[in-house]
């Protein structure tokens, strides 16, 4: 397959860092109604914290950050027993609440409760490497007919006004699905906001690095991210899926990112915001475009955006006034009346990430996401959230050091 590799620098660099994010996590519970392969955290039946825990984790995390979105995440939200009371103290705030939710729970009923409680948007996470009970040996393809199911709940009971967002993790035996997986997404802009690809990570078996907490070896073949056989498992990285989604959306283009902390030049989130219809794309939008709207979002508001108003991206030709001062949004206006009957078709804007999680360095420096957005309150400390198995298994986290390699004596040449 022909590659057309990322410019990174080409794109705009997303300003999001520790202090000033667009979200920051929060895990009520880490008690869930399903196992999936690529979860973060252990399964706890007794994993429901008490709803003073998380309120005072909410405080902590207003002193020490600006955030627009709170991701009630967990484990599974839905099931949490204080959840809208949690969504209304969120929303009291002054933070959009989104629930990170495997969709299971979720009714029609429910997302009219949740909407009237303040919240916001759902990100519906939907993988082929879950293990649904009514969805058992389901290929991505086939769960397409799940997601649109949950879409369609979302916008019915949201009347419009609800954030959809749907997250995939993406296994080295799933790749090959993410066409389908990107054809999907377009068919259904009008009520999917947000596509987001996450690529599976593993904690490996056997590798060759020695791992460390606190100057003890430790034994890491207990973390949650592993695969029953990882022996020949090869983590996937975004250009691989960057190819994979232009076999179909040949124009597919990002416009913006964030980076790794140890190599700048590998991309962390990936994030491409494009305008079009089930019928075709008419444009990506330009890394300036983003710039704008995260800059006079800030300007405005004093944080950086998150989770757009699903009313404005389901009326993209709202977004003219723009073209006066942007030179994508003016090509865009430009295509549609080279061709008039464009006019007269809906217009939507949707965005696709494509988020890579951390990756170990031949030199044995973690690469995290530089400005990570799912930051987590947790003891006094602000965490990556895709890292706090260690913490509660090993008590810190992980340091990786490279095994020493034998270099080959020459004694011909030491005689
Ligand atoms: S560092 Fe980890 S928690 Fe933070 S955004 Fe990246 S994958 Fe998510």
């Amino acid at each position: 397959m022909p590659t057309r590799p990322l410019e990174l620098n080409s794109y705009y660099r997303l300003p999001w860092n520790l202090a000033d994010n667009a979200i920051t996590w929060l895990e009520p519970t880490t008690k869930c109604n399903i196992y999936c392969d690529g979860c973060y955290r252990e399964n706890d039946p007794d994993g429901h914290k008490p709803l003073e825990q998380v309120i005072s984790d909410l405080e902590n995390i207003k002193k020490f950050r600006k955030t627009d979105g709170i991701s009630i995440a967990g484990g599974e939200p839905l099931i949490y027993p204080h959840l809208l009371e949690l969504v209304r103290y969120v929303t009291s705030q002054g933070w959009k609440s989104i629930i990170i939710t495997n969709g299971e729970a979720l009714t029609k009923d429910l997302v009219v409760e949740l909407m009237e409680a303040g919240c916001r948007g759902f990100t519906v996470h939907v993988d082929s490497h879950q293990k649904r009970p009514d969805w058992r040996g389901a290929s991505e393809k086939d769960l397409n007919e799940l997601r649109l199911k949950i879409a369609r709940m979302i916008y019915e009971g949201g009347r419009g006004k609800i954030f959809c967002a749907f997250n995939t993790t993406v296994y080295r035996d799933t790749l090959s699905q993410v066409p389908v997986l990107a054809r999907w997404a377009q068919d259904h802009m009008d009520i999917v906001n947000t596509f987001v690809y996450i690529l599976y990570r593993s904690e490996k078996k056997t590798d060759e690095f020695d791992k460390y907490v606190g100057g003890e070896k430790v034994d890491t073949s207990n973390l949650v991210y592993q695969l029953d056989r990882m022996e020949d498992h090869e983590d996937v990285v975004t250009q691989e899926v960057v190819d994979q989604i232009r076999t179909v959306c040949p124009d597919y283009e990002p416009s913006a990112f964030l980076n790794g902390t140890a190599d700048p030049g590998t991309s962390k989130w990936l994030l491409a915001l494009r305008t079009g219809n089930a019928r075709e794309i008419i444009a990506y939008q330009d890394p300036k475009f983003i710039e704008m709207v995260q800059a006079g979002y800030h300007l405005l508001k004093g944080n950086y955006l998150a989770y757009a108003n699903p009313s404005f991206q389901r009326r993209a030709k709202l977004m003219l006034p723009m073209a006066l001062v942007n030179r994508g949004v003016r090509r865009t206006f430009g295509k549609l009346l080279a061709n008039p009957a464009r006019l007269f078709r809906p217009l939507h804007t949707q965005s696709i990430m494509i988020i890579q999680p951390p990756d170990i360095l031949p030199d044995g420096r973690q690469n995290m996401c530089d400005g990570c957005p799912d930051g987590f309150y947790y003891k006094g400390r602000f965490i990556w959230k895709c890292r706090m198995d260690e913490l509660e298994k090993y008590g810190d986290f992980v340091t990786t050091v490279p095994r020493k390699k034998l270099v080959p004596v020459d004694f011909d040449a030491a005689e």
